[in-house]
């Protein structure tokens, strides 16, 4: 008689275990009509901590993200090692979350980075444009997030750059499946095996700080990695995913936020040649 009790028990721990360590709650809102770029409607950045309970980050978190990386607040350093991705190809589904397109991966099919010994899992990638973050000062006309997961909630973001110049070959393997959502909020497509590896780095070099996701509800504690080298893209594909969007904003991209005394560092490997 005393075993059921002690089963019943253990399948409450279990479910209270679960409930608590979800870090769906710290991920970002996938229904973003809730908040504004432009702070002409009231939903503007700058109200972006009063306009939900779970969102007080937004206003009055001391890491919060984008920031600029400037060349002297900069420590350039040569022991946080390379990137380690181990991606490969897994089935994504695209979807126009009200300001971004968000490509996501199933489950934890898409691979993960590594960071001190913490596997991350890739969840979904998404695009902000102009860019977020800024190089001295320089806006670039697009950025890249990549964002992973750890098995206990933690999120580490890479982030990658872009100028007008040569087109992306991501962005341009998917024209078709960005315009067959176009102007369709919350619209959905299966885009079918997409492989991460696709998404091209280029250098060793990156930035590393700790920040905040840059939409709702902000959530802190995110490693950062934002990847020195600034790749490139067209106008053209820079305007689909604007327009595939059609949120009658120009831009996506949060203001630059406080450093409040971060440290923001450049790897960059001892046996380092050109990138
Ligand atoms: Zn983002």
């Amino acid at each position: 008689m005393a075993k059921l009790p002690t089963q019943l028990l253990a399948i409450i721990f279990f479910i209270v275990l679960v409930l608590y360590s979800c870090p769906a709650r710290s991920q970002e809102v996938e229904d973003e009509s809730e908040f504004e770029y432009h702070e002409n409607h009231g939903k503007g950045p700058s109200k972006w901590g009063e306009l939900h309970p779970n969102w007080t980050s937004c206003g009055n978190g001391r890491m919060q993200s984008p920031i600029d990386m400037s060349n002297e607040r900069v420590q350039i350093v040569s022991h946080l090692g390379r990137l380690k991705r181990s991606y490969r190809p897994a089935n994504s589904t695209l979807k126009n979350r009200g300001h971004d397109m968000m490509l996501s991966w199933e489950g934890e099919e898409a691979g993960a980075i590594e960071i001190n010994g913490t596997v991350y899992v890739l969840q979904q990638c998404h695009w902000h444009s102009p860019s977020e973050h800024t190089i001295n000062g320089r806006r670039y006309d697009l950025e890249l997030h990549l964002v992973h997961v750890s098995a206990d909630g933690k999120i580490a973001v890479i982030g990658i750059m872009y100028k007008i110049g040569r087109p992306d070959s991501f962005l341009s393997s998917l024209v078709e499946h960005l315009t067959a959502i176009t102007d369709i909020t919350e619209g959905e497509k299966v885009v079918g095996m997409i492989n991460p590896k696709d998404i091209k780095i280029g250098s060793r070099k990156y930035y590393r700080y700790i920040g905040s996701l840059t939409i709702p509800p902000c959530t802190e504690n995110v490693i950062w990695s934002i990847v020195r080298k600034v790749r490139t893209v067209t106008r053209e594909q820079v305007r689909l995913l604007r327009v595939a969007v059609h949120d009658s904003s120009d831009t996506n991209a949060r203001p630059l936020q406080a450093i409040n005394q971060r440290s923001v560092q450049l790897f960059r490997p001892a046996d380092d040649e050109e990138n």
